[in-house]
């Protein structure tokens, strides 16, 4: 890209009545420089944020003739890497793009803009009595269409999945500026490929999401909070196993291992955590759409979670009781990140191969001298395993970062697994996608981006190798 080409496209935009916000200046530009794991010291040529579809397709039109690379932004909150721009590029922040269009109540949808707030659109189905479940540790910052465009997972997905399920539609614009509806308010259909499907956890590469049909659930409105100490990660993973196999499926089964709970309280001398000592710890959430049969759930749990070693768990009603059992497991991330630097891993295997996955994670950082921490969704195998660079020196910690992550993720596979579960491949996967995917299928995804976007310019050099 020469800095040419997108000054011509930045003087045709300015340039009409309707005029897109753009923004240019270092100061202006420097926030959409990074994610929340990536951050580029190549300045983009501008941010631009449009307000409607009709100003997306003309800001990819004029891309597309001057031949400007552009990546899609929802809120930055993404940890691959996947939303940041390489220099001279476009930022298409659509975060300006923030509407509810439509709460549906007959046919249980949303019509959401892609830059409305994951966190704002669940409160307004909510307070129709419909219920959009997917919820990631992100909710209440992360976007829309960054969900959808890296099919985010989070914290209810053992019960109701991740995001894919829940897209019926969309409206995207495609590299040439071409707008295309696919899907609709309708709960399935067997008409041709499945484009919808196709840019769900598409990272940005495939097209710019501007409009999204939602599928929405009845809302369960009871629920009630577990926590269960268990002297190790076998007897957990053996709970998880037993209480799925009794046909109780709780939304949320999470890991919360010993060294993410010291991490948590070492930085945070404010929260408290009952059980400091135990190897894991596993927070189970149970709703139903009345309390008599959340508390049957919950009393059918005790037994089995005595039978896997943890006859004591703790069990909260009120939502500040729940509050109070949630908050370390909602500081890990942080108390990690400011540890200093890391590389991240965000492996999924079968569930049942969970403990071999923690240990796994052990001994690659070990080999490297690296303080390893995991914790994660151990109802849907999904694991995020940061290995520290602590006292390490630059030069090894450069080498080693790519090692670990590289055996890692060779482990990661061997067990059944893949290397992403939910946060999407972006930059920092990328050399590692061959360990997952076969060269034909490789092969077979790049046909599939040329075939969207023939010039490459939509988010290059993300997800594929
Ligand atoms: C504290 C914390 C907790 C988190 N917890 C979870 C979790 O539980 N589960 C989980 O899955 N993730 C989690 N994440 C990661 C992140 O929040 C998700 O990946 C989220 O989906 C990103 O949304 P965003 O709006 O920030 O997108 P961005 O980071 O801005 O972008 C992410 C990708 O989506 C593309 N994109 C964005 N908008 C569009 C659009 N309109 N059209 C096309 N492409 C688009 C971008 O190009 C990029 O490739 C967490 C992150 C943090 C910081």
């Amino acid at each position: 890209v020469t800095p040419s080409n997108a000054s011509k496209l930045l003087a045709r935009i300015g340039s009409g009545t309707k005029r897109i916000e753009v923004r240019t200046s270092p100061a202006g530009i420097e926030p959409y420089l990074h994610d929340e794991a990536v951050r580029s010291s190549d300045p983009a040529a501008a941010v631009l944020f449009p307000r409607s579809t009709e100003e997306v397709s003309r800001i990819l039109k004029l891309a597309s003739r001057f031949r400007v690379p552009v990546v899609p932004r929802g809120a930055g909150s993404g940890v691959a890497g996947s939303a940041v721009p390489g220099k001279g590029w476009i930022v298409l922040s659509l975060e300006r793009m923030n509407r509810i269009l439509a709460v549906d109540e007959r046919d249980a949808v949303a019509v959401v803009e892609p830059g409305a707030i994951t966190g704002e659109i669940r409160k307004a189905v909510e307070a129709k009595g419909l219920f959009y479940p997917p919820v990631p540790g992100s909710v209440d910052l992360c976007t829309i269409g960054g969900n959808v465009a890296t099919n985010a997972g989070g914290l209810s997905a053992v019960k109701y999945g991740v995001t894919r399920p829940y897209v019926l539609g969309l409206e995207a614009v495609l590299a040439g500026g071409e707008v295309i509806q696919t899907g609709g308010r309708y709960l399935k259909h067997s008409t041709g490929y499945d484009l919808t499907q196709l840019i769900v956890g598409s990272e940005g590469t495939l097209a710019v999401i501007t409009k999204i049909v939602l599928r929405l659930l009845p809302l369960p409105t009871e629920r009630m909070t577990l926590l269960a100490p268990f002297p190790s990660l076998e007897d957990l993973t053996g709970a998880v196993l037993a209480i799925l196999a009794e046909r109780i499926v709780p939304p949320t089964l999470e890991l919360v291992p010993r060294g993410a709970v010291r991490s948590v309280l070492a930085r945070n001398p404010d929260i408290s955590f009952p059980f400091p000592e135990s190897e894991a710890s596993l927070l189970i959430e149970v709703d139903g759409a009345d309390l008599p049969s959340v508390e049957r759930d919950v009393a059918r749990l005790a037994p089995i979670l005595e039978r896997c070693g943890s006859p004591d768990p703790l069990v909260a009603f009120s939502p500040s009781q729940r509050e109070r059992l949630w908050s370390l497991r909602k500081g890990i991330r942080d108390s990690i990140v400011a540890c200093g630097p890391y590389v991240e891993a965000d492996s999924v295997v079968p569930r049942s191969q969970l403990p071999e996955l923690v240990r796994a994670g052990d001994a690659c950082g070990a080999r490297h001298g690296l303080e390893t921490i995991s914790y994660g969704h151990a109802g849907d195998g999904n694991l995020h395993t940061y290995f520290l660079k602590g006292t390490l020196l630059e030069r090894s910690w450069k080498s080693a970062s790519k090692k670990v992550l590289r055996e890692y993720y060779e482990r990661t596979v061997r067990l059944g697994g893949t290397i992403s579960g939910e946060h999407g491949i972006g930059s920092l996967k990328r050399p590692y996608l061959p360990i997952a995917l076969s060269g034909g299928e490789i092969q077979l995804m790049r046909g599939i981006k040329k075939a969207f976007d023939p010039y490459n310019l939509l988010n290059p050099g993300k997800l594929l190798p």
